[in-house]
C-alpha cells in the first residue's frame, strides 16, 4: 500500500487497528455525506469489521435506495449511547466541524471513542479528530474515499461503485460545478466499469420533487431581486410558505443553484426562514468571487463557491449581515481560482 501523504497513511492504520466502528456525517445529510458513509461502511464490512451508521438527520427521500446495502439509523439519546458505547472508533464523513454533527457532538467528550475525520471543506481545515484526511481539492469525499480505497487495493464491489458515484455527482452537480475535474470524470468512469446506469442513478436521486416544491420554487423565484447591475441575485422564503406547501429546510435543495444560470450573476444569496428565527442562508458564486469566508466569519462553512450558514433573527438582519459583504466581494472581488459544490 502506497498512500498518498502522512494523513491517509494514518488513516489506514486506523481503520487496520479497530475492529468495530461506528459513522457519521453532517446535519441534514447530501449525497456525498450518505454516500461517502454508504461505501466506507461496505469497505469496512468486507474486512470483516463490524460497522454502524449513525446521522443526526433522517435520510433524505432521495437517498433511500442507498440504505438497501447498509442501514442509516438516526439519532435517538437511548440509541447514540448504545452505538458509542458498542464502537471502538468513530469515522466523520464530509465534515470537519464538529457542530456539524449535531446532537453526536456532545457524545465523543463521554466515550472513550478515537475520533478520524474525512471531508473536503476548507473552513475547519485542522478536523477535529485524532486522524484528519481532509482534502480541499478533492470535488466529494467520496473522490477521497476512491483514492483510499485504491490505496488499500481494494476491489470495488457493485454496491460500493453506486454509492462512491451518488456522492461524486450530487456534490459535481451532475459534473457541471467548478469542482468537476478530470479526476472526477476518470473516477466516473471507473465507477460506470462496474455496470452502473447513469441515467438510472440520476433519477433515483432527482426524481423525488413534489408538485408544492415545484409550486414553491416558483413562488420564491417569481421574487427574485436582482441587485449590483445584475450581479447578485437576492432570494427569499418565509415561514409561512414552507408551512403553507408542507416544506422543511432540506427542501430548498436546488432552488439558490437556479439563478446561477442568468447571464452576468457574479453570485446568489437564499435567505430561507424555516421556522421563525431560523434563517437557513445559502451563498453560491459563479466562479469569479469566493463567498466561503463571509459564511465561515458568521459561523458557517462551506467551499469558496457554495456556502451557507444558519443565523438567528429574522431575514431583514441575516440579509443585514451578509448583504453588505456579498456587496464587497462583487466589487472589490479578485479573480478566483478553482472551487467547489456543496
Ligand atoms: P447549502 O447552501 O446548504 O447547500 O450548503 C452549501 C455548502 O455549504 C455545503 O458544502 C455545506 O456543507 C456548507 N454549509 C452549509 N451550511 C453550513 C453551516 N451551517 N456550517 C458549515 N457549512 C455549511
Ligand atoms: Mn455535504
Ligand atoms: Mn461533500
Amino acid at each position: 500500500m502506497t498512500a498518498a501523504s502522512p494523513a491517509r497513511a494514518a488513516f489506514h492504520e486506523f481503520l487496520a487497528r479497530y475492529r468495530t466502528f461506528l459513522l457519521t456525517t453532517h446535519i441534514n445529510p447530501d449525497g456525498d455525506g450518505i454516500g461517502s458513509e454508504v461505501a466506507l461502511a461496505l469497505w469496512l464490512r468486507g474486512l470483516g469489521k463490524t460497522v454502524r451508521v449513525l446521522n443526526d438527520s433522517v435520510v433524505p427521500p432521495a437517498y433511500v435506495f442507498l440504505a438497501r446495502a447498509q442501514p442509516l439509523e438516526v439519532y435517538g439519546p437511548e440509541l447514540a449511547e448504545e452505538r458509542f458505547t458498542g464502537a471502538e472508533a468513530l469515522v466523520v464523513l464530509d465534515t470537519s466541524n464538529r457542530q456539524r454533527i449535531g446532537r453526536l457532538a456532545p457524545l465523543i467528550d463521554r466515550h472513550p471513542i478515537a475520533v478520524a475525520v474525512v471531508d473536503h471543506h476548507v473552513s475547519h481545515a485542522h478536523g477535529f479528530g485524532r486522524v484528519n484526511v481532509i482534502e480541499p481539492e478533492a470535488s466529494a469525499t467520496g473522490e477521497i474515499l476512491f483514492d483510499l480505497m485504491r490505496e488499500a487495493g481494494v476491489s470495488l464491489t457493485p454496491p460500493i461503485a453506486e454509492a462512491l458515484y451518488v456522492a461524486l455527482m450530487t456534490d459535481t452537480g451532475s459534473f457541471r460545478f467548478s469542482n468537476t475535474d478530470s479526476h472526477a470524470h476518470r473516477m466516473a468512469a471507473e465507477l460506470l466499469g462496474h455496470g452502473l446506469d447513469p441515467q438510472r442513478l440520476h433519477a433515483q436521486v432527482h426524481a423525488h420533487a413534489s408538485a408544492a416544491r415545484l409550486r414553491f420554487f416558483g413562488e420564491v423565484l417569481a421574487r427574485l431581486e436582482i441587485h449590483e447591475a445584475g450581479r447578485l441575485v437576492v432570494l427569499e422564503a418565509s415561514p409561512e410558505q414552507f408551512q403553507r406547501h408542507g416544506l422543511e429546510g432540506s427542501d430548498t435543495e436546488g432552488l439558490v443553484d437556479m439563478p446561477r444560470n442568468i447571464a452576468g450573476v457574479d453570485a446568489v444569496a437564499l435567505f430561507s426562514e424555516v421556522e421563525p428565527g431560523k434563517v437557513k442562508v445559502s451563498l453560491r458564486s459563479t466562479g469569479r468571487v469566493a463567498i466561503d469566508a463571509i459564511a465561515s466569519r458568521l459561523g458557517g462553512g462551506g467551499h469558496p463557491h457554495a456556502a451557507g450558514v444558519l443565523l438567528r433573527g429574522t431575514r431583514d438582519q441575516a440579509r443585514a449581515r451578509i448583504l453588505p459583504e456579498l456587496h464587497r466581494v462583487i466589487d472589490g472581488g479578485p479573480p478566483t481560482g478553482n472551487g467547489g459544490g456543496a
